[in-house]
């Protein structure tokens, strides 16, 4: 087993990491900013670096900075948490190569492999799963992209190979409007991943987000953890509520989307936690999306319908351990329910806040969870992403969930700055919500019923 790990990450998830590091007796290293030096992360490791200014770039993003606490704290493995290095294979193999040090997410090339969306969706063709109809890959020109969506037939989506969370996606509703989102598009894509790539996809109407969790070892076992529903997106396709299990999926559907998942990861030597997320039509069919190849933000409502602790098993699965179950053993009890809890406020058009939290009264009670790192007194500053709390419920059966879910948002309360707490009560009291009959078009109904026809 590993004698010391490094987490590279800051927020709730460096919370969630290092806590599973002392529960399994391996001692933790935190890395903070200069903005962070407050921050729960740094006062729970047993130790930590500063690697860096405020900005991103200059710290969480800054390589050598991280290499460097890696290589003095005498770390023997590195959790990337999610977002900033968790999916960049130069990171991985900086580790591994250069220092030594064990990555604790999959191999460099299912890391590539996945990287981008042209060639994840030809690795999902290749393992027959199906994918939403469009470009095979890459599309070169503005004239190829217009024949494509003519063929595909309107509205298509153009989709940034490299991105992510909810970025670099643009809808195209007819022919005339395809040259000016193209430019769009392509420069958006550019200034935020740094490559300008686009590929083009069926437009797919008022579809659910239905994700896999996968585990594998690396001796080749592959197994999934049943599925995650994260329809409640908001206007931008950044997940609000997630949900473990999907409510309408029936066994047989369960069983198809999961070997699918399953298949799809075995076809790239994957090993670690990863995530396979696809679109579930009205008719129930099913499309691949792509593969997140690491832990994902809502991955607590898998732990709690599975009961399994999914660090745990990371850390397990990259110190050589063989899955401590088979596909068979996997057993799904009641339903969980997570809700993201960020600092923006819902009368601004969820414009992100600062500033000091002077009460932070939480919910708790049985099936009560909340994944956070913020508390009375702390600082939000400017420089991150406004998610500060994860608030998770379980409970025997979805309605059951939903009735703690709104219990507990009626518990929570912030002041000294705007969350989206209030905008969530409502949201989970709403009708649709509560009939769990909901697609990815359900905010933007609910936020403006009378324009919404789909985002
Ligand atoms: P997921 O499917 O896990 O939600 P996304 O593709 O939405 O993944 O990307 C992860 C999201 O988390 C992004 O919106 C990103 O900006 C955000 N994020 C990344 N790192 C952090 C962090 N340390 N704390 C809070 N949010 C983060
Ligand atoms: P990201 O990398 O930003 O997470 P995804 O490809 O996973 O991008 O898509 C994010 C969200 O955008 C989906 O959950 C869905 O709501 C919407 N979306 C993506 N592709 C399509 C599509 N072809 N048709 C309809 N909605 C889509
Ligand atoms: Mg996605």
């Amino acid at each position: 087993m590993f004698k010391k790990i490094l987490v590279a990450n800051r927020g709730e998830i460096a919370c969630r990491v290092i806590r599973a590091c002392r529960e399994l007796g391996i001692p933790s290293v935190a890395v903070y900013s200069r903005a962070d030096e407050d921050s729960t992360h740094v006062r729970i490791a047993d130790q930590a670096f500063c690697v860096g200014e405020a900005t991103n770039t200059d710290s969480y993003l800054n390589l050598s900075n991280l290499l460097m606490a890696v290589e003095i704290s005498g770390a023997d493995a590195v959790h990337p948490g999610y977002g900033y290095f968790s999916e960049n294979a130069r990171f991985a193999e900086a580790l591994e190569s250069t220092l030594g040090v064990k990555f604790i997410g999959p191999p460099v090339k299912a890391i590539e492999a996945m990287g981008d969306k042209a060639r994840a969706k030809q690795a999902a063709i290749a393992s027959d799963c199906p994918v939403v109809p469009g470009s095979e890959g890459e599309v070169a020109t503005e004239a190829e992209a217009l024949k494509l969506a003519e063929d595909i037939g309107f509205p298509v989506l153009l989709k940034a190979v490299a991105g992510g969370g909810g970025r670099g996606i643009r809808r195209v509703d007819d022919p005339e409007d395809l040259s000016r989102q193209w430019k769009m598009a392509q420069a958006e894509a550019q200034a935020s991943f740094g490559n300008g790539a686009l590929i083009v996809e069926r437009y797919v109407v008022e579809p659910r987000h239905v994700e896999v969790q996968i585990l594998g070892d690396e001796h080749g076992n592959v197994i999934h953890l049943g599925e995650r529903e994260c329809s409640v997106q908001n206007l931008r396709h950044q997940k609000i509520i997630e949900e473990a299990p999907c409510g309408i999926l029936t066994w047989e559907q369960r069983e198809r989307i999961g070997s699918a998942a399953v298949r799809v990861a075995k076809s790239v030597g994957y090993a670690n936690a990863g995530t396979v997320e696809f679109l579930l039509d009205a008719d129930g069919h099913f499309y691949f999306l792509e593969m997140n190849t690491r832990l994902q933000v809502e991955h607590p409502v898998t732990e709690e319908v599975t009961g399994l602790d999914l660090v745990h098993l990371q850390i397990a699965i990259a110190a050589g351990e063989k899955l401590p179950l088979t596909q068979e053993q996997v057993r799904l009890n009641g339903h969980a329910i997570e809700a993201r809890i960020t600092a923006q406020d819902p009368d601004l058009d969820f414009a992100p806040c600062t500033g000091k939290i002077t009460r932070w009264d939480t919910p708790g009670g049985r099936g009560v969870r909340l994944d956070t790192h913020v508390y009375a007194g702390f600082v939000i500053s400017p420089f991150y992403d406004p998610m500060i709390a994860k608030l998770i419920v379980h409970a025997e059966t979805r309605e059951a969930a939903v009735a703690k879910l709104q219990t507990a948002l009626h518990e929570f309360h912030v002041e000294g700055v705007q969350t989206n707490i209030p905008f969530l009560r409502r949201l989970v009291a709403s009708p649709e919500y509560m009939s769990g009959d909901v697609d990815t078009g359900f905010v933007p109904r609910f936020l403006a019923p009378e324009e919404a026809v789909g985002v």
